[in-house]
C-alpha cells in the first residue's frame, strides 16, 4: 500500500508542492491551491500516485465536470490510474435516512484508519443535484473522520442523472485507489435506484437496519435486502437491545429464503452500535472473511470484470439516450409528432419510429 503523501526533497515545480500544508487528507480547508489554469494530465497523475490530496481533488473535479475538455483530460488521468495496480476493497453502505449511516461510517472509518488503512468516503446520491436530502453535504456529520489525515471524504457529486453520478463515482474510486486509499466506502440512501448502482461498483454491499424490524422491511425494498452481503442492525444499545436481537433472528430467517449467491458467500446479520462503537470490529472481520472466500474461489476478480462490462453497457445506453434527445432534428420535430400522437393520428410506436428515423438519418 502506498501511503507516502509528501516528499520534501521535491523541486518547486513538482506536483507535491500542491500539497495542503495542514493535513494530508481529511476535510480540505485552510489552504490555497496555487493558481494554475490548466495542470496537465501527467502532472495530476504524478501527484495522485504520490497521494497528493489537493491534486486528487482537482482531478475529481475534472471527472465531475460537464465540459468536454475536462472530461477528456479526466479520462486520460483515470486510464493511467487504472494501470496503477492497487489492492483495495470497495464497500457499499446503504440504509434509510436516520438509520445511522454517517455515525457508522465515522466509527468504522476511524477504526479502519487506526488499523493503518487509508479510507476514502464517497457517495452516490441522485438527489444531490437539488441538495435536498443530500448525503455527505454536511461534513460535520463525520467530524473526526473528516479531520483524520488517513481519511478522505469527498462530498456528493452533483449530477443530472443517476448514470452520470454513478459514473463519476466509479472514476473517483479509481483515482482514490491510485492515491493510496485501500478502503473505499461508498454511501447511498436506501430509498431508490442508487442502491443497484452502488451494488454494481463495490465488492461488498452492506445494509444498515434499525432494531425492531418486524417483518416489514423498514421502507427498504425487498430487492435491496436480497443483494446485501450483510445486514448490520445498528443502534443495538440501551433499551433498543432486545429489539435489535429480535431483528437479527428475523433477518437471518429472511436471508435464508434467498437463493445462494454466485459468490458462495452466505450473507450475515450482525449487531452494532455506531454510537457506542461496539460491534464495529466484527463487521470488519466479517468483510475479511468474505474477501478470503471470494478471492480464493475467484469471484472477487470475476465480479470486478463483470461490473466493468455492466458499466460499459450502462454508459453506452446513457450516451445513446443523450445523443438522441439532443439531436437537432429530433428536437425540432418532436412537437409536431407529439401533436399528431395526441390527436390519435399515429400510435406511440409510430411516433417513436419516426423520431428514430430522423435521428438515424441525421447521425
Ligand atoms: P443517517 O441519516 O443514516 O446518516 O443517520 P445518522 O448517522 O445521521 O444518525 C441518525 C441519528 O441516529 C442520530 O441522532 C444519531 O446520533 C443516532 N444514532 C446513530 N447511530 C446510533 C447508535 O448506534 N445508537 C443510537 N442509540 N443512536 C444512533
Amino acid at each position: 500500500m502506498k501511503n507516502k503523501t509528501t516528499n520534501k526533497q521535491d523541486k518547486s515545480h513538482h506536483a507535491d508542492n500542491y500539497m495542503p500544508k495542514s493535513s494530508t487528507g481529511g476535510i480540505l480547508k485552510n489552504y490555497i491551491v496555487k493558481k494554475s489554469p490548466a495542470l496537465s494530465a501527467d502532472f495530476l497523475y504524478e501527484g495522485i500516485i504520490r497521494g497528493n490530496i489537493t491534486l486528487l481533488s482537482q482531478a475529481i473535479t475534472l471527472v465531475e465536470s460537464n465540459q468536454k475538455k475536462h472530461k477528456a483530460k479526466a479520462s486520460k488521468i483515470v486510464t493511467r490510474c487504472l494501470q496503477h495496480k492497487t489492492s483495495s476493497v470497495r464497500i457499499g453502505i446503504t440504509g434509510v435516512p436516520g438509520v445511522g449511516k454517517s455515525t457508522f461510517i465515522e466509527a468504522f472509518g476511524m477504526y479502519l484508519t487506526e488499523l493503518g488503512n487509508k479510507v476514502a468516503v464517497l457517495a452516490v446520491d441522485p438527489s444531490s443535484g437539488v441538495r435536498k436530502g443530500s448525503i455527505l453535504a454536511d461534513k460535520t456529520r463525520m467530524e473526526h473522520l473528516g479531520n483524520n489525515p488517513r481519511a478522505y471524504i469527498r462530498p456528493t457529486a452533483a449530477g443530472s442523472s443517476l448514470g452520470g453520478v454513478a459514473n463519476n463515482t466509479r472514476e473517483t474510486i479509481t483515482l482514490c485507489e491510485a492515491a493510496g486509499f485501500n478502503i473505499i466506502l461508498v454511501e447511498t440512501v436506501g430509498v431508490g435506484q442508487s442502491e443497484t448502482a452502488v451494488h454494481a461498483m463495490v465488492d461488498f454491499f452492506l445494509l444498515l437496519q434499525l432494531p425492531g424490524a418486524g417483518d416489514e422491511l423498514q421502507g427498504i425494498k425487498r430487492g435491496i435486502t436480497e443483494i446485501a452481503d450483510a445486514i448490520v442492525i445498528n443502534k443495538a444499545d440501551g433499551d433498543l437491545m432486545p429489539k435489535a436481537k429480535l431483528a437479527k433472528v428475523i433477518f437471518n430467517r429472511v436471508l435464508h429464503l434467498y437463493p445462494p449467491k454466485q459468490s458462495d458467500w452466505q450473507p450475515k446479520v450482525l449487531l452494532c452500535s455506531a454510537l457506542e462503537k461496539s460491534g464495529i470490529g466484527a463487521v470488519w472481520k466479517m468483510i475479511n472473511d468474505f474477501l478470503k472466500i471470494t478471492k480464493e474461489n475467484g469471484y472477487f476478480d470475476k465480479n470486478r470484470i463483470s461490473q466493468n462490462k455492466y458499466w460499459l453497457k450502462e454508459t453506452v445506453d446513457e450516451e445513446l439516450k443523450t445523443a438522441f434527445y439532443e439531436n437537432p432534428e429530433v428536437k425540432k420535430n418532436w412537437p409536431v409528432i407529439a401533436d399528431a400522437l395526441s390527436k390519435n393520428k399515429i400510435t406511440s410506436y409510430e411516433a417513436a419510429r419516426q423520431l428514430m428515423q430522423l435521428y438515424e438519418k441525421k447521425s
